[in-house]
């Protein structure tokens, strides 16, 4: 690089974030720059964790110079100087909260610009119905944007109030089984304990027959003690029992479903409410029928649809029911133009079977990632770096080109793309390499190349190097045979309708098809037959979902190995001379740990206005535990220092302990020889928390019967590290298992025993089965849409 191009470079200088040792970095900016190495090699500590948390922090200090004392508080990253960053925008794989209300249309805007065009351009009832594009007559009343959403006060249903549903105790809800009497528990919906026994008393009191079987009370006693509205008093004689006296009390009757609403309502233990909903008869809202928005928002039509039957079309329907009003400069035009647009990215981007009511927690990362990434598209932008985690997540080959047009775009509007990407097409598109590692944790953390792609094949102790350059050459492996076959029949759920599949048991099968085909759908259905037959012993999902959610779960606890840790230091001289049992070592036990952080290591900083963060413990410093705890010594080292081992170091440490031992060596060979033992499940990314949950698994003796399913288990893996992941399963399927996965790449597919292929394409035009067999009667299908990728990887 000359002078000139070095001066627009994004330049890192002595980064030491996490496992980062200390490295320099340059990088283009106005390019594609992708950053490389096996999963924990320290990718995301300098994309994210160094370049987007400095940029974070240069803008809090530029909007909010009172916060800056408390920022010192809180961890800067760990690098001498960043220069020539701009400002950044990071598109992480982060799914929103499960409880929240975002859709697709929320999240790229599409919903506003839909409410405005039925506010300003739909047919209103008392309004003659356009027949087609064209002019209004003015003064009609029209309702306002706010009045199609069914979360404003405006356009919620009046009856359900924009829940779709409503919650109705009755007879049938509240007294599931009428043949026991009261006393029997026939009002299932009371509380139980002392409350439940009150109320029971005080219906006795009252005169009624608690002994009779529900069934045979008079109808007018039973609406009574479920609907009375009236709230009597009465004195209460408790009936007698052994040991116990009791005396008269003044006892107030509450009629059940009073009393049940009212939890459901009211109580502020969410347990409660979750028991409270389980006596309610939960139906559609009849008034809107599940649609949530007041009827004269639902009369309002545009091109004959009302707008929650717009929202229900997948994308690639609702452009072209669209499309036809866009032409010309009249309000129509220009909104549907809006929208036509926005939709032609979400298409582009392979997401045209989404519709725009779909709920955001129901989408995958790579899929919200996607959507987001659209968005920034239309945002004008320019002078930015984007920061991208894997965007090809989720993604079939025949997506992938169209997901770097869309990079390139960006690009070319003035922008610059960095990447922790693992899809070697990505990879080799990219116009800048950053080869992170050699190894993960502390055998990473070095920058051992930056430039352009091509030069990395001078780079010996690169891992990423004889990937992307296809220098592995595989075994070929013969193929298992099925031992039987699991029948799912007539599935219907979200776009499969009445399908019938064959899942060979024995063997490790793929499930292949192009984004919305019905891959994760017919996989759920696997997990449902599976749990139902009995000729299966376990079903177990091997997610990349969190192993904890707090930092007191880590390593070393979820394995278990840690409870014989504790043992050994209960079992020390001075431990049992001082009276310290195995409870002392544990930092969720308040003897041992230290009181400032309970145990955590960390304290939390609460910051006005943004998301609180984690800062180590003035106290103990991160140890966890209390100093008489740390006066303790197994072999030389505190309970603190153990867990601050990695998997390597323990290993050396405990070889003679045999169960921890056994859990160590599992740990090892799926490649996470590198994490400490204290490291907290927080601290764990998927692939990595995915690699902790099958070494578990490997641990047990059993596997016989067992059916793993996972779905993209590769997300987030290196090449390599997908290498790993494939010997542990064909160990599984060798010990007996069968292994079902969802996957998109080819070189997984092209070593599996069966494939089962989905499509032919997303949504609507998906949910069936276009191919199946091995991979290479796959490869040779006319139809599937995947048989050219999987061909190139079988020849
Ligand atoms: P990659 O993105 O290459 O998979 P990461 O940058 O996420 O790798 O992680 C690099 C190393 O830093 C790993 O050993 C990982 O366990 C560790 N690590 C990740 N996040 C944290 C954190 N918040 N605190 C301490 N260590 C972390
Ligand atoms: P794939 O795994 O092949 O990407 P999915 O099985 O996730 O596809 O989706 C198949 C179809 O079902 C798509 O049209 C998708 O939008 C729809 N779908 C998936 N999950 C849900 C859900 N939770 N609610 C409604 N529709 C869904
Ligand atoms: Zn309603
Ligand atoms: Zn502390």
């Amino acid at each position: 690089m000359d002078s000139h191009e070095v001066d627009s470079s994004v330049r890192v200088r002595g980064a030491r974030v996490h496992n980062l040792r200390d490295v320099d970095a340059d990088m283009p900016r106005n390019a594609l720059v992708a950053f490389t190495g096996v999963s924990g090699s320290g990718k995301s500590s300098l994309a994210f964790g160094t370049l987007y948390a400095e940029s974070q922090r240069r803008y809090l200090e530029s909007v909010a110079p009172y916060a800056r004392r408390l920022l010192n508080q809180v961890e800067a990253p760990d690098v001498d100087t960043v220069t020539g960053l701009p400002p950044t925008v990071a598109l992480a794989q982060r799914r929103s909260a499960p409880s929240s209300r975002s859709t697709v249309g929320t999240v790229t805007a599409i919903s506003n610009t839909l409410r405005m065009l039925m506010s300003r351009e739909g047919d209103y009832p008392d309004t003659p119905a356009r027949t087609g594009p064209g002019h209004y007559p003015e003064g009609t009343n029209r309702l306002y944007s706010d009045a199609f959403s069914p979360n404003t006060v405006e356009g919620a249903c009046p009856r359900c109030h924009g829940q779709g549903v409503v919650h109705e105790a009755t007879e049938s809800s509240m007294v599931p089984d009428p043949s026991l009497s009261i006393r029997e528990g026939a009002i299932a919906s009371w509380p139980g304990a002392w409350q439940g026994k009150n109320l029971r008393d005080v219906l006795s009191a009252l005169g009624y027959d608690i002994d009779r079987p529900w069934r045979e009370l008079s109808p007018a006693a039973r609406e009574w003690i479920l609907f009375t509205e009236e709230k009597p008093v009465v004195t209460v004689e408790p009936v007698r029992e052994p040991h116990r006296i009791h005396r008269p009390y003044q006892g107030t009757y509450t009629g059940a479903k009073q009393l049940l609403l009212r939890s459901h309502a009211e109580s502020k233990s969410e347990a409660t409410r979750a028991r409270a909903a389980e006596f309610l008869h939960t139906a559609e809202c009849p008034l809107c029928a599940g649609r949530r928005l007041k009827p004269e928002a639902l009369a309002v039509t545009f091109a004959g649809y009302n707008i929650t039957e717009l929202a229900d079309l997948p994308l690639s329907d609702l452009v072209e029911v669209l499309r036809p009003y866009t032409p010309g400069t009249e309000a129509v035009a220009v909104l549907t133009q809006d929208l036509t647009s926005r939709i032609d990215v979400l298409i582009e981007l392979g997401l045209g079977y989404l519709s725009v009511d779909r709920e955001s927690p129901t989408l995958s990362g790579g899929e919200l990632q996607r959507l987001r990434l659209a968005g920034q598209l239309r945002s004008g932008l320019f002078g930015v770096v984007y920061i991208l985690d894997e965007p090809s997540a989720g993604l079939h080959p025949a997506d992938t080109a169209a997901l770097t047009t869309v990079l390139d775009r960006l690009k070319h509007s003035g922008n610059s793309v960095f990447l922790v990407e693992h899809d070697l097409d990505v990879v080799r598109h990219a116009d800048w390499l950053i080869d992170i590692g050699p190894g993960a944790g502390v055998n990473g953390g070095k920058v051992l190349y930056a430039g352009e792609v091509e030069g990395l094949r001078e780079v010996a102790d690169s891992i990423t190097r004889p990937y992307l350059f296809g220098e592995i050459v595989r075994p070929s492996r013969a193929a298992r045979a099925p031992t039987g076959a699991l029948r799912l029949r007539a599935v219907t759920s979200h776009n499969l309708h009445d399908l019938d599949a064959d899942i060979p048991l024995g063997v490790l099968t793929a499930i292949t098809g192009v984004s919305g085909s019905g891959k994760s759908t017919l996989l759920h259905a696997v997990s449902v037959t599976a749990d139902a037959d009995p000729d299966i012993a376990r079903v177990v999902e091997v997610d990349q979902a969190p192993i904890g959610r707090t930092p007191r779960s880590n390593l070393a606890t979820y394995t278990g190995l840690f409870d014989t840790v504790r043992k050994l230091f209960a079992a020390t001289g001075t431990a049992t001379a001082r009276g310290y049992g195995i409870g002392r070592f544990s930092f969720n036990v308040a003897e041992g740990r230290c009181p400032t952080c309970q145990g955590e290591g960390y304290i939390t900083v609460e910051l006005l206005f943004l998301p609180s963060t984690y800062s180590p413990c003035p106290a103990c410093h991160g140890k966890r535990y209390n100093p008489e705890t740390l006066d303790i010594t197994y072999r030389g080292k505190t309970i603190a220092e153990v867990l601050d081992l990695t998997v390597d170091q323990a290993a050396d440490f405990l070889d003679d302990v045999e169960v921890v031992a056994r859990a160590l060596r599992t740990l090892r060979d799926v490649g996470l020889g590198y994490l400490r033992l204290g490291q907290p499940a927080t601290e764990l990314s998927g692939g990595e928390a995915q690699r902790v949950k099958l070494a578990t698994e490997l641990q047990r003796a059993r596997r016989a019967g067992t059916v793993y399913l996972l779905d993209e288990p590769t997300t987030g893996l290196h090449p390599a590290d997908t290498d790993i992941l494939m010997t542990q399963l064909n160990s599984l399927v060798d010990g007996g298992a069968t292994v079902v996965v969802v996957e998109h790449d080819m070189t997984v597919v092209a070593e599996a025993d069966h494939v089962i292929d989905m499509g032919p394409g997303g949504g609507g035009q998906g949910g069936r089965i276009v191919a199946q067999g091995t991979p290479q009667q796959v490869a040779d299908n006319a139809v599937s849409r995947t048989s050219p990728y999987l061909l190139e990887r079988l020849t």
